[in-house]
């Protein structure tokens, strides 16, 4: 069950006495987020906005939203990382998963002993709690076990879908990576920025998995995109308007090096990038965005889409370079 930390978001508002406030997370809190702000009205008196629109991660802040309904302070929920505020007006609000990962970790460990020494234990925000307790158990059987160290927003052990540093660092010392959670979307980026042996522990099915074939086919789709950019004339480059996906520098540099390569460029802007929303661009014969490099990596387009480091991969194969490596970094953007 997730639990919100609500006694911090109750000692802000009693220490700052704000007029209203706002809430903030990812759909799968709406609920929880629902009672506490029916708390928050009925114990201060105060308006508390609940902000229903999607909510990614921290690059996800919504402060816009904030503005218009005149909130005061803004409680981002959920999304735990190293910096606990951003400015005096968004509070970063923690929430926990409290499952247990006992039984899988032990199954886990028992079944792989014969093929690795070192591992490495990561996870995203929900189950940061529970690496200590988790990092016990793999050395109970035997094993060496390293967590890597956050970097910017990443605490130690953490990734995001597009950030793996606390991963990345340490790959040349690492067997293989054991990833705590239900989230195929962050357990499989490790395994693609790494090219290490990548498990995911699944916590409330009780199953782990390895998760690298699934990799393998995401990699081979990102290659085919930029293959099918290649002959491309016309080269749309969508600024992602979410702020912490704003990216306006990184597209006037690709649309400089594109310009350069002799394509035409368009520089377009918006929110929700999704193949609805493309479609109705027309003359353009592939698209980079510069938002978040999920949403050319994972969604489905029906012209090419590239992410940052797929768009410096075209580059390179126009230029006749290598580019097996492009998303085997540290950072996607
Ligand atoms: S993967 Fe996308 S949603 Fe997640 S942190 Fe990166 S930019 Fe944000």
């Amino acid at each position: 069950m997730m639990v919100i930390d609500e006694q911090r978001m109750y000692e802000v508002i009693c220490a700052r006495k704000p007029r209203s406030v706002a809430l903030n997370g990812p759909e799968g809190l709406i609920t929880k987020m629902q009672a506490s702000a029916d708390y928050i009205s009925e114990k201060f008196g105060i308006p508390a906005y609940i902000i229903g629109d999607t909510c990614w991660g921290s690059c996800d802040l919504n402060t816009q939203a904030a503005d218009m309904l005149g909130a005061e302070i803004l409680f981002h929920i959920g999304h735990t990382i190293a910096i606990e505020a951003f400015g005096e007006r968004v509070i970063m609000i923690n929430a926990y998963d409290d499952v247990s990962f006992d039984g899988v970790a032990r199954k886990c460990a028992s079944s792989i002993n014969k093929y690795y020494k070192t591992l490495s234990l990561l996870t995203d925000s929900q189950h940061l709690n529970q690496i200590g307790k988790v990092k016990e158990i793999f050395e109970e059987y035997g094993y060496r076990v390293v967590i890597g160290k956050g970097k910017g927003q990443l605490n130690d052990g953490q990734v995001f879908g597009c950030e793996f540093y606390p991963a990345f660092d340490i790959h040349n010392i690492v067997d293989a990576y054991i990833f705590l959670g239900q989230s195929r979307f962050h357990s499989v980026s490790v395994a693609m920025s790494t090219e290490k042996p990548t498990y995911m522990l699944d916590p409330y099915l009780d199953e782990y998995s390895q998760v690298n074939d699934i990799a393998q086919t995401f990699k081979k789709k990102a290659i085919l995109s930029i293959y099918k950019s290649l002959d491309a004339k016309s080269i749309g480059i969508i600024i992602g308007l979410k702020e912490g996906q704003f990216a306006k520098i990184q597209a006037l540099k690709l649309k400089k090096i594109f310009e350069q390569l002799g394509k035409r460029v368009q520089l377009i802007a918006m929110t929700n990038i999704t193949d609805k929303h493309v479609q109705v661009f027309k003359g353009i014969d592939a698209f980079v965005e510069v938002a978040c490099p999920r949403i050319a990596i994972d969604d489905h387009f029906s012209k090419p889409m590239l992410s940052v480091p797929q768009a410096f991969a075209l580059i390179k194969l126009i230029k006749n370079e290598p580019i097996e490596d492009m998303l085997k970094i540290h950072h996607w953007l």
